[in-house]
């Protein structure tokens, strides 16, 4: 029987990174992957990566990451066929699977494919051979799947979850997205931008509602801009389908109904758990399938490690990664990365673009924290005005020592400006940091010290108002 240092279930962001730690090191690692050769997880094929491609053809197909310019003469001529927009897909997510493909070899990563559960707590079995493999250390990165609630009958095909969207032939008149986080938002927005009649129902009151509150009613004003509706606040709690003219309906709780030619459902994630014979192990997947690890991302027995959407939120590419990294580390005594760090940035592809990092205004106020805010508007940036970027902000909340505290953006590249915010809070800066830096000319950059500047005269008039 094979016997490996560390065995890694599941080539995702957590897999693929945890292994490629190891390997690194040279430890012999093998990786074992039930879609092989097509690896690279949700993130490359289904989830992350294709959703992304589809928001950018989105935008160019139909000229509206440059409203302000000439997007008429831009756009592609109507209708548009699920074949154009899913052309740019396919290359990417092609693209990203050869890069995986030579990392693990660049590693001297054994790559074995076939469906991994365990047989005892050192030993696993490939379903598809029967082949049984050892190793002192492993990692479970099997990652999610959508969550289908009873209720929807996802036999139908003009029913789709978040992984089947991508298969979708013809692109329809009208579309019910269930849902209101981050897929349901992203794919809300994608279809919106197509010319597709989007209708969100969902039982909460709010599209994200995590986001920074006047993020949020921003981010409101734009979906009215893009002409979706939105039927927040009352569950829906029935989706049906009439047999002869293929209409869908989807019923509330509170009895209204709304009828569109097809529904996604993004309701949700459920972790990879399943009949991988953990249980026998004493690993208890919780009700969704995800697992329980420490601070380490051990399970409950100290050699078998979770990283990644497995072990729950955040449920992110980004942080999938490190934390297969850092599991790796732990297990093998590399002692330079011993914890994800807490601050992390989220990126949410709506249309706009929204990204923050740190604390949100409601949070402040609801810990005491007394702050400031400061904001820059793209309609008063160069770079922005060249783009055709017709709306979009960045805000930095700081304290009154002008420590950052959160940066808040919406906007093109808003997933790309944050890090500048990132970097600035991970070193415990204040505004002052943007107002003395030089920033390149014409950048979207410049907006943190436009709203650095902003920030000061707050201040400054907080100041002179207390003084009085
Ligand atoms: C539509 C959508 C959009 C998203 N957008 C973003 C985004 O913009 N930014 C971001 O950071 N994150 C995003 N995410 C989340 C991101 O895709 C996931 O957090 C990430 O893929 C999780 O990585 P993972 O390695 O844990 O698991 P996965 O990527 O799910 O990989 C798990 C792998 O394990 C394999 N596997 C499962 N069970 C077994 C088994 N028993 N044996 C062998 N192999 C097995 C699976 O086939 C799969 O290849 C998005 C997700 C979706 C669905």
């Amino acid at each position: 029987m094979a016997r490996y240092d560390l065995i890694v279930i599941g080539s995702g962001p957590a897999g693929e990174k945890g292994a490629a730690q190891v390997a690194y090191f040279g430890k012999k690692t093998a990786l074992i992957e039930r879609a092989a050769p097509r690896l690279g997880g949700a993130c490359t094929n289904t989830g992350t990566l294709p959703s992304k491609t589809l928001r950018e053809t989105a935008l160019a197909i139909t000229g509206m990451n440059s409203r302000g310019l000439e997007a008429a003469v831009l756009a592609l001529p109507k209708p548009y066929t699920a074949r154009t927009l899913m052309h740019r897909e396919q290359l990417v997510v092609g693209a990203e699977r050869g890069r995986i493909a030579r990392n693990v070899e660049r590693h001297g990563i054994k790559v074995l494919a076939g469906t991994a559960s365990f047989v005892d707590a050192h030993t696993v079995r490939i379903e598809e051979t029967g082949e049984t493999l050892e190793a002192d250390v492993f990692l479970i990165a099997t990652g999610s799947r959508p969550h289908r609630p009873s209720w929807i009958p996802f036999e139908e095909v003009e029913i789709y979850d978040s992984d089947e969207i991508l298969e979708i032939e013809i692109i329809p008149d009208s579309m019910i997205v269930l849902g209101s986080g981050v897929i349901a938002s992203e794919y809300a927005c994608i279809f919106a931008a197509l010319g597709v009649k989007v209708t969100v129902m969902d039982g909460k009151d709010r599209l994200l509602g995590f986001l920074d509150g006047e993020i949020g009613q921003r981010f409101h004003a734009e979906l009215m801009r893009l002409g979706l509706t939105l039927q927040l606040g009352d569950a829906p709690v029935k989706c049906a389908i009439d047999a002869r003219t293929r209409v869908c309906s989807v019923t509330t709780a509170g009895g209204k109904v709304e009828t569109a030619a097809a529904v996604l459902a993004a309701a949700g994630r459920t972790g990879n758990t399943a009949g991988m014979g953990l249980e026998a192990l004493g690993i208890v997947p919780d009700k969704r399938g995800n697992l329980a690890v420490n601070e380490h991302f051990q399970t409950v027995l100290p050699h078998i490690y979770a990283a990644g959407d497995v072990v729950g939120f955040p449920g992110l590419a980004s942080t999938s990664m490190e934390q297969g990294r850092v599991a790796m580390c732990h297990a093998f005594g590399l002692s330079y990365k011993t914890c994800v760090n807490p601050l992390f940035p989220y990126g949410i592809y709506t249309i706009p673009e929204m990204s923050y990092v740190g604390r949100t205004e409601e949070e402040l106020k609801q810990q005491g924290v007394d702050y400031l805010a400061g904001r820059a508007s793209m309609r008063d940036n160069a770079r922005a005005e060249i783009l055709g970027a017709e709306s979009g902000f960045l805000k930095i909340l700081f304290a009154p020592d002008r420590k950052i505290l959160g940066v808040h953006a919406l906007g093109p590249s808003a997933t790309e400006l944050i890090h500048i915010g990132l970097m600035a809070l991970l070193a415990d800066a204040t505004i002052d940091l943007f107002i003395d830096a030089v920033f390149n000319f014409p950048t979207l950059s410049e907006l943190y010290k436009y709203a650095a500047y902003d920030g000061l005269g707050a201040l400054i008039r907080r100041e002179k108002g207390a003084a009085a």
